[in-house]
C-alpha cells in the first residue's frame, strides 16, 4: 500500500450511494476513507431528462467532484459519471460508459480514467400491454434493477416514476401512465441510476479499482500518484507474415503532473495471425 493517501479521506459527489462500489478500493489500496458529500448531483441534469445535461460527461464529473470538495471542505475528492448509448461495433449491442475523475488540492493533480462496459441492461421501449411490460422487465433485469415508466408521450405532463423495484409499484405506475397515454402505449426504459442498478454499481468498482491502482503507484519522476497507461500505440507485427495490427505494440506510462512519460514493449512480441488483416482478412 502506497501510504500517501493513508487515513485521509475523499469526498464522492453523489446521491446514488456510489460509496458502495468506491470506497471498499480506496480503503484496500490506498487507506484512504470515502466520504459521500451532500450535494445535490441532480442539478447537472439527470438521466430522465427533467434537468437537461449541459456539460459534457467528463466536464459533468469535474464539476460534481469540485463541488463535493467544496462541500465537504476537502483536499481531496472524486466523482462518476455514466453515459448509455450504442456501441458502434456490434450492432443492437449497448454499451455503458464509465468516467471517474479524482483530484488532489495539496498536490494540485486530477487524474480521469473512464472504461466502456458492454454488461448493461440500458433499453428502452413503448408497450401496449402488460405482457409486453413484464417481458421487457424480465430481460432488464427486474426486480433486482430498478425500472422507470412514463405515458408514451413524453411531453405529456411531467407524469414519471422512478426506481420502481417491485411488481406492485410497477402495476400502479402502469396503470396510471395508460390513463395519461392518448395511443394506450407507455414508456418504460431501465433505471440506470447506480443504487437502482446493480449491474452499473459493479462496472463503477471496476473503474474505482482501476483508478485506486493508479492512485498507489507514484509517477518514477516527481512522486506524484497516479502513474499508469495513458494510450496504447498500435502494430504490434503478425508472427506469420510480420505485418503490423491494430494490437497493441508500444503501452505509454504518464505521470498526472509532470512530462515524464516512457513507452513500455507489452510481453507478447508478435501477434496471432487472427488479429492480422492479411493473414485473417
Ligand atoms: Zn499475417
Ligand atoms: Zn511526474
Amino acid at each position: 500500500m502506497n501510504l500517501r493517501y493513508t487515513n485521509q479521506f475523499c469526498s464522492l459527489a453523489s446521491m446514488h450511494e456510489k460509496d458502495q462500489a468506491i470506497a471498499p478500493w480506496f480503503e484496500s489500496l490506498l487507506g484512504c476513507k470515502v466520504i459521500p458529500a451532500k450535494i445535490n448531483t441532480d442539478l447537472l441534469g439527470t438521466f430522465t431528462g427533467e434537468i437537461e445535461r449541459e456539460l459534457s460527461p467528463s466536464a459533468c464529473a469535474k464539476e460534481k467532484c469540485y463541488r463535493g470538495m467544496i462541500e465537504e471542505n476537502a483536499q481531496l475528492g472524486i466523482a462518476s459519471e455514466g453515459s448509455f448509448g450504442p456501441y458502434p461495433f456490434i450492432p443492437f449491442a449497448y454499451a455503458d460508459h464509465e468516467i471517474l475523475f479524482f483530484r488532489d488540492k495539496v498536490l494540485g493533480f486530477e487524474l480521469m480514467t473512464s472504461r466502456v462496459f458492454l454488461e448493461t441492461n440500458f433499453s428502452a421501449k413503448s408497450v401496449s400491454n402488460r405482457d409486453e411490460l413484464l417481458a421487457f422487465g424480465k430481460k432488464a433485469l427486474f426486480p433486482s434493477h430498478g425500472l422507470i415508466l412514463r405515458p408514451n408521450n413524453k411531453a405529456n405532463n411531467g407524469l414519471l416514476y422512478k426506481g420502481i423495484q417491485n411488481l406492485e409499484s410497477l402495476d400502479i405506475a402502469y396503470a396510471n401512465c395508460l390513463k395519461e397515454s392518448p395511443d394506450q402505449k407507455v414508456w418504460v426504459e431501465t433505471d440506470m441510476r447506480a443504487h437502482m442498478n446493480p449491474t452499473r454499481m459493479k462496472a463503477i468498482g471496476e473503474l474505482a479499482k482501476d483508478m485506486a491502482l493508479r492512485l498507489s503507484t507514484p509517477c518514477p519522476a516527481c512522486d506524484i500518484p497516479g502513474w499508469g497507461i495513458v494510450s496504447k500505440i498500435k502494430g504490434l507485427s503478425c508472427i506469420a507474415c510480420g505485418a503490423p495490427t491494430e494490437l497493441p505494440l508500444k503501452e505509454v506510462y504518464s505521470c498526472c503532473k509532470c512530462e515524464y512519460k516512457i513507452e513500455v514493449n507489452p510481453e507478447t512480441r508478435n501477434a496471432d495471425p487472427q488479429y492480422c488483416q492479411f493473414c485473417n482478412p
